[in-house]
Formats: structure tokens, C-alpha cells, sequence
């Protein structure tokens, strides 16, 4: 998963454009849920939300790491 760090400005751009509805607008900045990130994978070559974000603040989420498979995992799971 990918994670918005503090650095966003509260645009509201790459809600919109990710698939699995994973961004929403936290109490402070936007947040990722992690369980709902793909990081695009199954929907789009790259992730959508970092193309889109003019303060480039969405890097991968360390305490997430996952690989290509398990991504797809997760895209399978969520799309039904
Ligand atoms: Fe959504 Fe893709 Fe961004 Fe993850 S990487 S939050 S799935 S747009
Ligand atoms: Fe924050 Fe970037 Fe999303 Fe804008 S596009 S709301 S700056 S994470």
C-alpha cells in the first residue's frame, strides 16, 4: 500500500481517481486505507493517486510492504 504523508496539501485531485475508493479526507490531510490499496495494480500500470498529485507525498508505505502477487491477491479479492 501507499501511504500520504504530511507533506499534502489537502487538494482533493487523487481522490477521484483511485479505483478501489482507498483515499479519503482524514481529520488533518487525505488518508490511504491500506487494506483497500493496490497500488493500482490490476487496474493501472502506475498508481493513479502519485500521477495526479501536485506535492508528490505518496510514497509506499513501509509498515505495508507487499509484493506484485500479493497485490494482485488483494485486487482479486476486492473486485470479487
Ligand atoms: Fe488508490 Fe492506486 Fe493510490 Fe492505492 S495507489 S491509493 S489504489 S490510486
Ligand atoms: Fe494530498 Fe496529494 Fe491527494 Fe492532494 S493529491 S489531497 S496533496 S495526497
Amino acid at each position: 500500500a501507499l501511504i500520504i504523508t504530511d507533506e499534502c496539501i489537502n487538494c482533493d485531485v487523487c481522490e477521484p481517481e483511485c479505483p478501489n475508493e482507498a483515499i479519503s479526507p482524514g481529520d488533518e490531510i487525505y488518508e490511504i486505507e491500506p487494506s483497500k490499496c493496490t497500488e493500482c495494480v490490476g487496474h493501472y500500470d502506475t498508481p493513479q493517486c502519485v500521477e495526479v498529485c501536485p506535492v508528490d507525498c505518496i510514497p509506499k508505505d513501509p509498515d505495508h510492504v507487499e509484493s506484485e502477487g500479493q497485490l494482485m491477491e488483494k485486487y482479486k479479492k476486492l473486485t470479487g
